[in-house]
């Protein structure tokens, strides 16, 4: 599972969409067309690009906390809240998320789970400053028992950084790690995914730039993310099912910098990518859908 923050489907808009303005191999290579309203539903070989309902059935615009917290635990936190919240999970979802998150729910069946982030220095740090505003991704995965990766877990190929490569960890964090390509960084994920019985990359910095930050490294983050999604795509074992799905729209329409109000994006492929596709319509199926593949 690849969850992709801020990425939903929109109109086709050559100027402020920015995946028709610069194309995106990983829907035109896999799919053969862009994703838009009019064109929201996708399918080649076996593989299945769709919307995912994102607002919940709540007044407002999604925010990442009460989506991300819907993805990963099986119910509707926006609602339970009464509004959308982020981009960190609302206080009183925090005890749900701990007992019911994807990696706990599954390892409590005895699945093989495995969040293949690894997380800098600076962030070990502040979780020992006793500060406690984290993703709900990081969360989860510590509240189910088990060690974020480290650097270390990046130097023995056992991790990705959040940012694919390790090139932007080098230029801000001060690290000396070996850059790899966005291409060899699919294989490694999908290698570390055939020890495990669910894995789980988080990217994020696509909701960074279409918030408009980091300006100067938007073309460059926007290709990394669609070559390493494609090669993902490309390189999957058919024995192997693969789930992107992101949270809310964002980066579908650069004409504003806040979240949209667009479905959410979701790619399946490999061995479940039909019962997958079949099973989530919103956020709050995605837990239980995976959850389900997994058992099989
Ligand atoms: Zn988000």
């Amino acid at each position: 599972m690849i969850f992709v923050d801020g990425i939903g489907i929109g109109e086709a808009d050559i100027i402020n969409n920015p995946f028709f303005t610069h194309s995106f191999k990983t829907f035109t290579g896999h799919f053969g067309a862009l994703p838009s309203l009019e064109n929201a539903a996708m399918e080649r070989d076996g593989k299945y690009l769709f919307p995912v309902d994102a607002l919940l059935g709540v007044e407002g615009t999604p925010q990442s906390g009460t989506g991300q917290t819907t993805i990963f635990c099986g119910f509707n936190a926006a609602a339970f809240i009464g509004k959308h919240f982020g981009p960190f999970p609302f206080s009183t979802t925090i005890p749900l998320i701990q007992e019911q998150n994807i990696f706990k729910v599954l390892s409590s069946k005895g699945k093989k789970v495995f969040f293949a982030n690894a997380y800098p220095k600076v962030f070990f740090d502040y979780l020992k400053s006793g500060k406690t505003r984290v993703s709900t991704t990081s969360l989860s995965y510590r509240s189910a028992g088990y060690k974020l990766n480290t650097v270390n877990d990046v130097r023995r190929a056992n991790a990705l950084t959040a940012e694919i490569t390790g090139e932007r960890w080098n230029r801000k964090l001060g690290y000396k790690i070996p850059v790899i390509t966005p291409e060899s960084a699919a294989r490694r994920l999908v290698r570390i995914a055939l020890k495990n019985d669910f894995t789980l990359y988080e990217y994020f910095l696509t909701d960074y730039i279409g918030h408009g930050r980091i300006a100067d490294e938007f073309l460059a983050i926007f290709r990394m993310i669609d070559n390493f999604l494609f090669e993902v795509i490309a390189a999957l074992p058919t024995d192997m099912t693969l789930l992107v799905v992101s949270d809310h729209g964002n980066l579908e329409d650069i004409s504003k910098k806040q979240h949209t109000l667009n479905p959410s994006l979701a790619i399946t492929a490999g061995k479940h990518a039909l019962q997958l596709k079949e099973n989530i319509k919103s956020l709050i199926d995605v837990r239980d859908a995976v959850d389900e593949v997994v058992m099989k």
